[in-house]
């Protein structure tokens, strides 16, 4: 299958480059040329595979030309022998509540499920290439936790992630920091979140740098994950058995719920995709009344949705926009003036598949000590967010995307409920064991010394 970027039809990419390098030189996202769109009749053969086979029908659509489907199988059979649960992901219904559990792997976040598989698949593609490459990654929490557990101690590869000091979790901290491998390398920047992410992409943009260092990323515009989170979309709906499914997405980045709407173009019977939002709420604003324009980011107990600026929502304008790559640029210069406001007819088409709601602090909350209460359950705040979000919209028959395990956020819970969830067993030693990392300032230049002395 061959790639292109959302704002350029000129190049052509294959899946190794889109995988490997993440972002199109002109700045776009790498997108299909064409995706595979199954029949009804395709689909029921699909119903009765394991995750990991249902896993490797899906990705292999799209990374045919890459890896031989068999290889592929066992890459994932590989990648998902991490998780605590068999068949990786989880439903399971609590009330009136359907909940698919994708927390279940080492890190305890949605994360895992795409990030053991690109682990799996540097790895594959380096005993391919002769070379070494450097991932850097800034992390508001799970992304770099999920990103060390898939590295470390593979060959030919380091893994260096900023986090902002002093502004994630304790336990999101240490399940990143304690980890002993000498190929992991952990930077607190002085700093928010946003700075981590400035710093990096002015590491990726200084061509010079970050070509004499092989510097890779594995951020949440990278295909690969994105084709990964597809799966548990198909896998619902076949354990579901209903005619249509519906789904409520705790949404930060857009990944996840991108992935929704591509498991959609594939065929699958999804109804409404529901954009679940914290008080970071661009993208309810845009869904619901067209308005794309950010704000200044808040902190708020649901801190992996804290971001104002959704990177793959790029790839929903492309699509809206019948693929037009010229329209999208122009867009997305709009999006940099931060002045973009839907047109009517394109909003049309975004509410046919997608619905929007957000929660507020209090409302979170609310959720998690109602469904504790009731339901004797302890919702993570980020899945609250989710729950209350197809709540508010009296949209009863969706399943809720569970994307972390409650005991990563013993703050909020313990202000909600004042309980809180025990780590699983395989991840206690976190707590006492002694951590390792390197506090930065706020200035890319420190990043980059730091980096090259490490190398
Ligand atoms: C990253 C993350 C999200 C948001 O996912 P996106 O793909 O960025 O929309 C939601 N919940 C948790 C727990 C996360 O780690």
């Amino acid at each position: 299958m061959k790639y292109i970027s959302t704002r350029s039809k000129e190049k052509e990419y294959s899946f190794g480059e889109v995988f490997i390098k993440g972002l199109a030189d002109d700045g776009g996202l790498y997108i299909p040329k064409s995706v595979k769109k199954y029949t009804k009749e395709e689909l029921s053969n699909l119903k009765n595979l394991n995750y990991n086979e249902l896993s490797t029908e899906i990705i292999n659509q799209f990374s045919a030309d890459f890896i031989s489907k068999k290889e592929l199988l066992s890459l994932i059979k590989k990648s998902y022998s991490t998780f605590r649960e068999k068949e990786v992901v989880k439903l399971s219904i609590v009330g009136k509540i359907q909940l698919l559990e994708l927390f279940h792997g080492p890190t305890l976040a949605f994360k895992d499920v795409a990030m053991q598989f690109i682990g799996n698949l540097y790895e594959y593609y380096l005993s391919k290439n002769d070379k070494k490459l450097n991932i850097v990654v800034a992390t508001s929490g799970d992304t770099g936790a999920a990103a060390i557990d898939a590295i470390k101690g593979k060959a030919n590869l380091n893994i260096f992630v900023l986090h902002p000091n002093n502004r994630i979790s304790s336990i999101q901290r240490k399940i990143m920091t304690t980890v002993e491998d000498d190929n992991v390398f952990n930077i607190a920047i002085d700093g928010n979140f946003d700075d981590c992410q400035n710093i990096v992409k002015q590491m990726f943009s200084d061509l010079e740098f970050s070509k004499s260092i092989n510097m890779s990323g594995v951020n949440s515009i990278n295909w690969a994950r994105i084709i990964a989170q597809a799966v548990y979309y198909f896998y619902s709906y076949f354990k579901l058995g209903k005619e249509t499914i519906s789904f409520s997405v705790p949404t930060g980045n857009f990944g996840d719920v991108f992935a929704g709407y591509l498991a959609k173009k594939m065929g699958l019977p999804i109804n409404k995709l529901i954009v679940a939002t914290n008080e970071n709420d661009i993208l309810h604003r845009a869904i619901s009344k067209g308005e794309y324009i950010s704000k200044k980011v808040k902190e708020t107990l649901s801190p992996s949705m804290d971001i104002q600026l959704a990177s793959n929502f790029e790839r929903l304008i492309y699509y809206v926009n019948n693929s037009n790559s010229e329209k999208t640029a122009e867009i997305m210069e709009k999006i940099k003036q931060n002045s973009y406001q839907i047109e009517k007819n394109n909003l049309d088409i975004i509410q046919k598949d997608f619905l929007s709601e957000s929660c507020n602090e209090q409302e979170t909350l609310d959720i998690i000590k109602k469904n504790y209460e009731k339901n004797n359950i302890i919702l993570d705040p980020h899945t609250a967010v989710g729950v209350g979000a197809a709540k508010k919209l009296s949209f009863n028959d969706c399943v809720v995307l569970s994307t972390a395990h409650p005991s990563k956020f013993p703050d909020a819970t313990n202000n909600a409920i004042k309980n809180h969830e025990k780590l699983p067993k395989e991840l206690q030693h976190v707590i006492d064991k002694k951590e390792n990392f390197q506090v930065l300032k706020n200035s890319t230049e420190d990043v980059k010394n730091f980096i090259k002395s490490k190398l």
